[in-house]
């Protein structure tokens, strides 16, 4: 167990880490786990990955998730990093690499963070799941809590893709349209949350979706074996709310060892997702990302 306390990112008030959390309770801000890292590195190095399970799980020790029983997996993580030397060359960029997330077991990024955050639901004793999505969100919580055999309460905006509303019914999930946008949906879930006993996985509303998502940037560094290539260096990611790219924030420098520094903080600081590719690549504008 090298989690030591839950922490509020704003107010920096303390919270136990065995304990059920949203937000924190003096300033209603996300609450961030923390770790004690000297111990994570006596455990976890870096020459001990290779061999272990190729999924997110590999970076056990930097997780919240204590007991084995309740690590749910359905094959998350570690998917592939591609060089594309076609589009880059396009471009103009010498090293340009997509990593694609589309091969995590719910078909998008958002199973990471759902894996996290219903496998700590579980090891804290919930047994009722809620959120409110227009999509791939959606079908994560309900493939996971499947897999832990809790209920997923899931309200989507009645234009939501049939796809994607199919994908949640399929494994389970108890959906319901809303008539309104994604803020209402969240507003449904907190309207109800307290007397249906829900645990509200929302985005950045409790602490573990973003421990998921955090080991995007720990498979980067090891693919790049934890130096990137000379120049420049910047990642960039489909979004459409820049509060999204503070999940990457983390430096996967904490991760093991702490041996190199320098090297450490060189991938840390590239990790300051800008743009959105998608825009990139439609515009065919590598300024984008310049640092
Ligand atoms: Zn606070």
């Amino acid at each position: 167990m090298n989690v030591t306390h839950l922490e509020c990112a704003k107010c920096a008030e303390r919270y136990e880490p065995d304990q059920i959390h949203q937000l924190c309770t003096v300033c209603g801000k996300p609450l961030l786990v923390r770790y004690n890292l000297g111990q994570a590195s006596a455990e976890l190095k870096r020459h001990d990955l290779p061999a272990r399970v190729p999924t997110l799980w590999r970076y056990r020790e930097v997780l919240p998730v204590v007991h084995a029983e309740n690590r749910l997996s359905l094959g998350e993580g570690w998917t592939p990093l591609t060089r594309v030397s076609n589009l880059g060359a396009r471009l103009g960029l010498e090293n340009l690499f997509v990593k694609d997330e589309s091969l995590n077991a719910t078909g998008s990024f958002k199973a990471r963070g759902l894996c996290l955050a219903v496998s700590m639901a579980k090891e804290l004793g919930v047994r009722k799941l809620a959120i409110p999505s227009a999509g791939n969100a959606a079908g994560a919580l309900a493939a996971y809590a499947a897999r832990a055999g809790m209920e997923a309460h899931i309200f989507m905006p009645r234009d939501t893709p049939l796809a994607n509303r199919l994908e949640c019914e399929m494994t389970g999930a108890h959906v319901t349209l809303i008539d309104g946008l994604i803020t209402d949906c969240g507003a449904e879930v907190a309207r109800r949350k307290d007397s249906e006993r829900w645990f509200d996985v929302s985005t950045l509303k409790e602490p573990y979706r973003i421990e998921g998502k955090k080991t995007m940037g720990y498979e980067l560094a090891e693919q790049f074996e934890w130096e990137l290539p000379d120049g420049p260096t910047r990642l960039t990611r489909p979004t459409r709310r820049s509060r999204k790219n503070a999940q990457l924030h983390i430096r996967p420098g904490d991760l093991v060892d702490r041996g190199d520094e320098r090297r450490d903080a060189q991938i840390g600081h590239a990790l300051v997702p800008i743009a959105c590719l998608d825009e990139l690549v439609k515009r065919g504008d590598h300024r984008l990302l310049e640092p």
